[in-house]
Order: structure tokens, then sequence, then C-alpha cells
């Protein structure tokens, strides 16, 4: 994102909304957009009569899947402790473009003391979250097959992590009222509330009683909760884990479900779990409105190469607020596709790189697999 010193974030429970202050790093990179006043004539009204309008307008991006398997947090062991920044460098100011972002965060963070572990039952180091900090995320998204693989006490470590260095969090919960708690961020005067759901937790079972640990696909709970989203924010931004694994397209269920979440008004559906980049598309509502979808973000970071799984990429889309005497209107526009890819030396220094800079990682035809992989993901935009 680009960074300022302080991000707000409202929390809204029920109908009192609590607002506080997040500090995050500070950086040179400081450039809030500023907000545009323009005065427009109302033809159908008295000459003199100046209709005033406020415009705001933000960039919101999305990563996919951050998939720490066991090389790649050995790769991040300098001996002492583990240091993951180096790993995102080369996308750093690629991350800084959209004003906020969010990023899947597919294996469970529980730390060291919960005994690390890769594929099939991920367990992460807490400094994993660090790094995203400093490389501009500003919320992760916690929903996904990975987020029980350490239990309750995966969840509970990794959202006490997480909350001890201020990075926000959805999708697993510490409890019913924290589930309940609406993620809203504000920034330039636009309200963003974020979702976050997926298709199940590869056979664990959920603990009984315990529902909030993580957000499972089911249409009645999630248009409640858009709903609820809708009254809090000027738009309603979803991470849903869905599809199958290693398909470059999305399934009929994973179309007919961002129809109905469309429908619902969800504006921005940021997809993940197929592990390889599924296209971008703009739904259009009942509502006059239209939701613009990207099917699969595929990996960010992971150790897993080759059949498209090493490539993925930053999505944004720029949200414009109108606000007139006549109401509020809220518009998606430009969306883009940044694609990266994951290079390594033998299951050693992991770099995420833009595609374009990829054939001096070692990349064979990255030029032409740049314009393939912008043209896949295109190719539903009209
Ligand atoms: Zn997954």
């Amino acid at each position: 994102m680009k960074k300022s010193l302080m991000t707000s974030i409202s929390i809204v429970l029920g109908c009192s909304i609590l607002a506080y202050a997040l500090l995050t790093q500070p950086s040179n990179k400081t450039k809030p957009v500023p907000k545009v006043y323009s005065e427009e004539v109302n033809p159908q009204r008295p000459a003199q009569t100046i209709n005033r309008v406020i415009t705001e307008k933000i960039t919101v991006g999305a990563i996919g899947d951050i998939l720490i398997h066991s090389p790649v947090y050995q790769d991040a062991f300098n001996g002492s402790q583990y240091e993951f920044d180096q790993m995102f460098s080369n996308v750093k100011s690629l991350l800084e473009k959209p004003d906020l972002l969010t990023a899947n965060l597919e294996s469970t963070l529980g730390g060291i003391e919960l005994g690390l572990s890769g594929y099939p039952t991920f367990n992460s180091p807490h400094e994993v979250a660090d790094a995203l900090v400093h490389s501009g995320v500003d919320i992760v998204s916690t929903a996904n097959n990975h987020t029980l693989d350490k239990g309750e006490k995966g969840i509970l470590s990794e959202i006490a992590y997480l909350e001890s260095i201020g990075l926000p969090h959805v999708g697993s919960f510490q409890n019913e009222q924290d589930r309940h708690k609406l993620r809203v961020i504000e920034k330039n005067g636009i309200k963003l509330a974020f979702l976050s759901y997926t298709y199940g937790t590869n056979g664990i079972p959920v603990p009984k009683g315990k529902d909030y640990l993580v957000n499972l696909i089911d249409r009645k709970k999630m248009k409640e909760e858009i709903h609820r989203a809708k009254e809090a924010s000027d738009a309603v931004v979803m991470s849903i884990h869905w599809g199958n694994e290693y398909q470059r397209f999305p399934n009929q269920e994973q179309k007919d479900l961002a129809r109905f979440l469309a429908n619902e008004g969800v504006d921005i559906l940021f997809g993940s779990h197929p592990h390889v980049l599924q296209p971008m598309q703009w739904i259009e509502r009942a509502d006059g409105r239209k939701t613009f979808v990207i099917y699969s973000l595929g990996n960010f970071i992971s150790a897993q190469y080759g059949d498209y799984k090493d490539i993925g990429g930053l999505a944004t889309v720029e949200i414009t607020k109108r606000v007139s005497e006549q109401g509020k209107t809220v518009e998606l526009s430009s969306p883009a596709f940044y694609p990266t890819y994951v290079t390594s030396q033998t299951y050693n220094h992991f770099r995420v790189v833009p595609l374009e800079q990829a054939g001096s990682a070692g990349l064979k035809n990255a030029d032409a697999k740049y314009d393939e992989i912008q043209q896949h993901m295109n190719q539903w935009l009209k």
C-alpha cells in the first residue's frame, strides 16, 4: 500500500462504531491521494445553483497464497531467527501501488513453539507476518483449507501475533464476538469492509461449538454478513477460498457463487486456492453496479514450481466515491494485473520477482510468459 503514518480502521460491532488508529510503518513513499473537489452545474436547476461533488479515490489490491513450505522457512532462517523480508524485496515497490493491499495467509502462523511444519499440515514462523507488513500488506485473509492445520492452538497463536504487530486479519476468529466484528478500513475517505470465507478445511473437523474459528462458505451466513458490511462501508471486499487445484479456469460452482455474492452486494472478490492464476471478470448486478472478480490469484510465494504454480501476481482495481446533494455513488474501474514469479536455486534463495524481470532470474522466455499471462488474466475483461 501507499503507506501513511496512520491508517484508520473501524471495527463495527452491532450499531456501535469504535474507531481506533492503527500505526503502520513509516515510509518515505507517503503520497496520500488528495481529495478532489469539483463543481458541476446542474442544468435542471437555476443557473446560479452549484451542485458540489466531492470525489474520493483509492486503489485496492490483492496478492495470492503466502504458502510457506518447509524449504521456504528453512531458507528464511539466518542462524538465529527467521527473516522473510528479503524474499519480497524485489516486489516491494510493486506492492506499494495499491492504497490498500490484502494477502491470503495460506499457512497458519502458529510460530516455532507449536513446531514448524510444511506440507500437508502447515505451521509457519510468526515472522512471516512481519515481512508482509514491511512489504505493504494491510490486512490478511485467514480462512482457507489450512486454517485448522495446527488446530485451535495454531489459530489463537497466529491471531495473538497478528494483533501484537497491528496487522488486521479476517476469516478465523478468537470467539463469536470477534467473528461478529466487521473489519472496516478507511482510506482516503473511503470505507472498505473486508470479509473472508473458505470452502473447507481439508477434512479437519471444526471443533464442536467453535464455528467462529474459521468462516466456512454458507450462503445464508454470507448474505447476512454482506448486508451488515454494506451498511457499514462504501464497498465490500471478499477474499474467498474456492475452486479446483491446478485448474486455470473457474468451475461452474465458482461462477455461480460469484454471481450470488455479487447480487448480495460484494463489490470485489479476490479468489484463491487453485495455486494457479484464473482470469478476472466484471459481473453486472441487478442493482446496476458491477462487481470485480479475480477467480484465482495463484501462489504469491511457495515452493511449488512448474505448470504455472510459480506464477502469481498483484491484482488491483480503483474505487471512486462521489458524494453530492443527490447522494453517494461508488464506482469500480481500471482493473490491472501485475504478474510475479517465484525464483529459487535448488530450494534456496527464494525470491518473488516481477515476471517481466524473471529472465535475469533464470526463467526462459520470460517476455513471452509475461504476455501469455496478461492475455490469460485479461481475456474476459471488455
Ligand atoms: Zn488452499
